[in-house]
């Protein structure tokens, strides 16, 4: 059960401390309380853990401070979509919105190979008024004798083009615990240009220890990618793991499923997955179209498979889409073979508007039928 405090209810109030007493005497009952100090106000929620199918809702509802009630289900505790939970589907992070009515866009590249071709994406993003890019530093290959990333010694540039050309997010993947530290040593002595969303790749979402170090922290919001060989439900546990240690700020990624059934694709694309998360939890949902389709194949009516697999996914609602592109792709160190070129971001961009005004046409249709 979730007591939503009324807004700005501190912790030195007497009718907060009055509220803690009370918990504090019921039975089989813990408590852990979860603020988030926004720009406005201060929210407290105060989860109650324990039996609490015993306890009426109508008498949580009349203690001091308590605004409304939740009964959760045993299922994704705090990133869950409970009944009648109409708490927030969306974060903000520096300057970016991301929920589940929200769309931005990352196109990037899938590593870092020179200093020149990140600033070519960097500013071909800039020029198509994009604000946030993909980019790899920790690399975790198949092959231990494949490129790994730069590493750390690419983060100072990295940071300073993106300052440079105006992206506000990187989203980039971090293989250790210790990778979440250098990058926030980086963007400290860089002095902030930009911010970055950690990014869990579909080989970590059960690394449970990595989980509870990345959801420790509250600096970074966080990608979790879904696991590639094991249930939705696995996936979205494995996203509860960010959360229960205190950071909310999740994105949850369809990324394609490994699956023979998907040749002559690279993953088995599982974007009609992107409705059923949203109905399950209130995590903003991004698609990886690239390392779904994992090629540059082309069909008869012209359209890239990337570009077909992303509009599926954007006309299911999708709120975030991860994709490669590379000013030569026959040049990248990791996933040439998949990477759009630069000069298909203007193409890219305007397909995906027009299935995002299709997405919204339908919403609306959906909800007048809805009305009558
Ligand atoms: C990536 O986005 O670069 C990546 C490696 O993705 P995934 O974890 O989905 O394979
Ligand atoms: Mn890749």
């Amino acid at each position: 059960m979730i007591l939503i405090l009324i807004p700005d209810a501190h912790a030195d109030s007497p009718d907060y401390k009055q509220l803690m007493a009370h918990l504090a005497t019921l039975p089989g009952i813990s408590t852990r309380v979860h603020t988030e100090a926004g720009v406005e106000q201060l929210l407290t929620e105060v989860y109650l853990i324990g039996d609490t199918k015993a306890l009426p809702i109508e008498d949580m509802q009349n203690l001091p401070c308590v605004e409304r009630v939740v009964r959760i289900s045993e299922e994704y505790r705090v990133l869950g979509r409970h009944k009648n939970d109409n708490r927030s589907t969306h974060f903000d992070y520096n300057g970016v919105r991301f929920g589940q009515d929200t769309l931005n866009v990352f196109a990037g590249l899938c590593a870092v190979d020179t200093q020149e071709h990140v600033e070519m994406m960097m500013k071909a993003l800039q020029d198509q008024g994009l604000n946030c890019t993909r980019i790899g530093a920790y690399k975790p290959r198949t092959s231990p004798y494949s490129f790994q990333g730069h590493g750390k010694a690419c983060l100072p540039y990295v940071f300073d083009l993106a300052g440079k050309y105006g992206i506000k997010v990187i989203a980039m993947e971090i293989t250790h615990e210790s990778h979440v530290d250098e990058i926030r040593e980086a963007l400290d002595q860089a002095g902030d240009p930009t911010g970055v969303m950690l990014q869990i790749g579909t080989r970590n979402t059960q690394n449970f220890e990595l989980l509870k170090i990345v959801g420790r922290q509250q600096d970074f919001p966080v990608l979790i990618k879904r696991g590639f060989g094991i249930t939705l439900d696995e996936s979205l546990n494995a996203a509860e793991y960010l959360a229960s240690e205190g950071n909310r700020k999740v994105v949850f990624g369809l990324r394609g499923m490994k699956n023979n059934a998907s040749d002559p694709h690279r993953n088995f694309v599982d974007f009609a997955h992107v409705p059923v998360v949203k109905r399950l939890t209130r995590m903003p949902v991004c698609i990886d179209p690239s390392h779904s389709v994992g090629a540059r194949t082309c069909s008869p009516d012209g359209i890239l498979d990337i570009m077909q697999a992303t509009a599926q996914g954007v006309i299911a609602g999708a709120n975030m889409i991860l994709v490669d592109f590379h000013p030569v792709p026959s040049k990248a160190l990791v996933d040439g073979p998949q990477a759009l070129k630069i000069n298909e971001l203007p193409h890219f961009l305007e397909d995906i508007s027009i299935a995002r005004k299709a997405y919204e046409q339908r919403a609306a249709l959906a909800n007048r039928y809805l009305e009558e």
